[in-house]
């Protein structure tokens, strides 16, 4: 049985995140085209549940996500691996003085675009080295959606057909089937280390990849 993925509706909660892209937008885009953010029209990935600002958090909300993506972008666990990742993941949070709001699984019908948030800058071709804008991206993603049938594309700066996830991406963003996400966790060492990285793969049964993500 699998669970299917969290619809995220635009401009509740998501709005947090529009603002946070349009930030970065028009900081880098000021002085060229008009701001064109990544995903004004189009709601992005579901990442797990949003949360709305907790009490006494002041100012804006923004949250921060581990995703754990498995390499292979067709590739989804069986549901008891998924359970036991999650609850392993869970448990790296839950030393003295870490929280994490939630840990989750999510599993994707279709390949779906695992992106960072705002901490998803530049892209680069794998075969000509030229920077592909992050318009291109959000183009694509406003007339294609976040899920994909296929990856294989035309990239804007030699026209070669490559991958999307061979694209370099500075910050790495995934295509999946299945996440594992972290929400807000807080520990000495954020992020999963490679040891970490490798028990998850394990649990799962499959190598994974972490991508950092903030909205
Ligand atoms: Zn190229």
């Amino acid at each position: 049985m699998v669970e299917p993925p969290e619809r995220v509706t635009r401009g509740s909660v998501a709005g947090s995140r529009v603002r946070c892209v349009w930030r970065y937008r028009t900081t880098v885009a000021r002085h060229t085209a008009p701001p064109r953010p990544f995903r004004r029209d189009t709601p992005p990935s579901p990442p797990p549940d949003r949360r709305v600002a907790s009490p006494g958090r002041l100012g804006p909300v923004s949250d921060d996500y581990i995703r754990l993506v498995p390499t292979d972008p067709d590739w989804q666990p069986r549901p008891a691996a998924a359970a036991a990742a999650v609850a392993y993941v869970a448990g790296l949070f839950a030393g003295p003085g870490d929280t994490v709001e939630q840990v989750r699984q999510v599993f994707y019908d279709r390949v779906t675009l695992i992106d960072a948030g705002v901490h998803t800058e530049r892209i680069a071709c794998p075969r000509c080295a030229g920077d592909i804008g992050m318009d291109w991206l959000g183009d694509l993603v406003r007339e294609n959606g976040m899920s994909f049938d296929r990856l294989d594309v035309a990239v804007p700066c030699c026209g070669a057909t490559v991958e999307l996830n061979t694209l370099h991406y500075e910050d790495p963003i995934g295509f999946a089937r299945f996440e594992v996400s972290a929400m807000n966790a807080v520990r000495a060492g954020y992020e999963l280390d490679t040891t970490e990285l490798a028990r998850v793969a394990e649990l799962l049964g499959h190598p994974v990849a972490q991508i950092l993500a903030r909205y």
